[in-house]
């Protein structure tokens, strides 16, 4: 049997200095190619992988019968962001590692599962290109529901309800649309101008978008119903850094993953004084941690040293082996490939600064692996009497994030459950205050984009009943 036919991508050479997109997706005859691989099993697995049952049997079939009309429309049935999310999804967790042809039975899909996300984002951006644009909506329901950040959770919410003809009006703190799709996750993986088009195709349903906008601070959700708001959907996400709570940790030269890519990606920071926000680069850059959004981290910071003249020197840190790193598989080749330096089994202990108070070099302990923990992961155990020292001026802790509470200290109806995230009730994703719904990170603590879209589509279907018996 073949393998699953590989995609195209930028060169090496061409990607380091810039933030152009690396995977470069199907053709046409490539799409058809992979798509005929696919057996149209008798009960097709993948889908049970997907996190929201996408028909990939059906799709794949159009697929391979040039109906892509018909496979824009079977995705879109579940999935709205097809283009994203077949840029994004870590398939190989999920559909792939279903597929009958996976012969993989570790974690991850091996090399022969079909590429369901490659086909995705050939239909995904298909249909972005041929498709056309809805109708504004005319005459909108006499409902309004106020939506509560624009990550995937509140963007997918803001659609279904459009597409109903509810008004949405979308409030996001930050001064761009997007959540972690724009200020996270770089462009050399989900270009910007992928993003720009569904959110404008949101706005051409009728979706009202209002930026710089902080609820909980700039206007409470009590107020929001007594603005004649009918129904509210929380989809804060999960945007407060975990820190590792060694000493040094505080050093000026210290960023969370969250503070570095958002000085990046949204700020600009890397072409200060341009912009106004500095960034300070290093010569030797530590990121610790082993998610996405570690390798993210890695990935901007070698193209913003080689950009600035600098040696590539950028080091993950990590406290198990590669086979567990939770990242996808290919950003984690893409990071090799591109020249980030791994330490495996090592676990920072304290950040020993010279005496500006800056970091200098990171003393770490070795470590091995013993029994799995809950998470199934193999738990890291520390060599005493290991110690060593790393060289770095510039570090970037990128171990996690966990639920902002403002929300929910501002309204104290919300209740928390045990994680620390938002409760809700599992069917109807509507929180403790009535009218009130939620979704995404904010509810399953961090989790990924097609999860979050998920919750907002289910959202989306409670607060539809909650409007027709109010
Ligand atoms: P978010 O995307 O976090 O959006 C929440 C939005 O709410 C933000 O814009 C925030 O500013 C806004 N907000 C918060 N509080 C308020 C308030 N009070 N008022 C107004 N607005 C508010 N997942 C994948 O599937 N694939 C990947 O490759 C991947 N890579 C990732 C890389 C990075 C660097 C990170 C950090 C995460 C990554 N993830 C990935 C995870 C994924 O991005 C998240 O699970 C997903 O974005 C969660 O969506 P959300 O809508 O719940 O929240
Ligand atoms: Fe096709 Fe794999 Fe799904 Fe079977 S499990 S229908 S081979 S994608």
């Amino acid at each position: 049997m073949k393998p699953a036919l590989k995609v195209r991508e930028l060169k090496i050479e061409k990607r380091l200095d810039n933030f152009k997109e690396v995977v470069l997706g199907y053709t046409e005859k490539e799409a058809q190619e992979e798509a005929k691989r696919c057996f149209q099993c008798k009960n097709p697995r993948c889908v049970l992988g997907c996190p929201v049952n996408i028909d990939i049997k059906k799709f794949i079939f159009q697929i391979t019968k040039k109906d892509y009309y018909g496979a824009y429309l079977t995705i879109k049935e579940k999935n709205n962001f097809a283009s994203i999310c077949g840029r994004v999804c870590p398939a190989e967790y999920q559909c792939k590692k279903m597929c009958v042809l996976n012969r993989n039975k570790g974690s991850f899909a091996d090399s022969f599962a079909i590429n369901i996300h490659l086909l995705e984002r050939f239909v995904g951006d298909w249909g972005n290109k041929n498709v056309s644009l809805p109708e504004k909506n005319k005459r909108f329901k006499n409902k309004k529901v106020a939506v509560v950040g624009s990550g995937p959770a509140g963007l997918c919410v803001a659609y279904e309800l459009a597409k109903k003809q509810i008004e949405v009006v979308v409030f996001e703190a930050l001064n761009e649309l997007g959540g972690i799709l724009r200020y996270g996750i770089p462009s050399f993986r989900l270009p910007r101008k992928v993003l720009d088009f569904e959110i404008n195709y949101l706005r051409k349903l009728g979706v009202k978008f209002i930026t710089n906008f902080l609820v909980g601070q700039t206007t409470s959700l009590e107020d929001l119903f007594k603005e004649g708001i009918s129904a509210i959907f929380l989809g804060t996400g999960a945007g407060i850094p975990k820190l590792l709570g060694i000493k040094g940790e505080g050093a000026p030269n210290v960023y969370t993953a969250n503070e570095f890519l958002t000085r990046v990606n949204l700020l600009n920071a890397y072409q200060f004084p341009r912009f106004h926000t500095p960034l300070k680069l290093g010569k030797k850059i530590a990121i610790i941690g082993a998610g996405n959004t570690a390798i993210d981290c890695a990935r901007v910071a070698l193209r913003l040293q080689r950009m600035n003249g600098l040696k590539i020197d950028t080091t993950i840190i990590y406290r198990r082996t590669e086979i567990q790193m939770p990242a996808r598989r290919i950003e984690i080749e893409h990071a090799k490939e591109e020249g980030v330096n791994f330490k495996f089994l090592t676990q920072p202990e304290e950040f020993v600064l010279d005496k500006n108070g800056y970091v200098k070099k990171i003393k770490c302990l070795r470590t091995y692996l013993g029994e799995k923990d809950r998470g199934g992961r193999e738990r890291p155990i520390i060599l005493e009497g290991s110690d060593f020292f790393v060289k770095a001026d510039l570090v970037i802790v990128a171990i996690g994030l966990k639920a902002n509470q403002l929300l929910i200290k501002r309204s104290p109806q919300l209740k928390l459950n045990r994680e620390g995230n938002l409760f809700v009730n599992g069917e109807t994703l509507e929180t403790t205050l009535k009218g009130v719904f939620a979704g995404g990170d904010i509810v399953s603590g961090e989790a990924t984009v097609i999860e979050a879209m998920g919750m907002g589509k289910k959202a989306a279907n409670s607060i539809i009943k909650y409007l027709s018996n109010a």
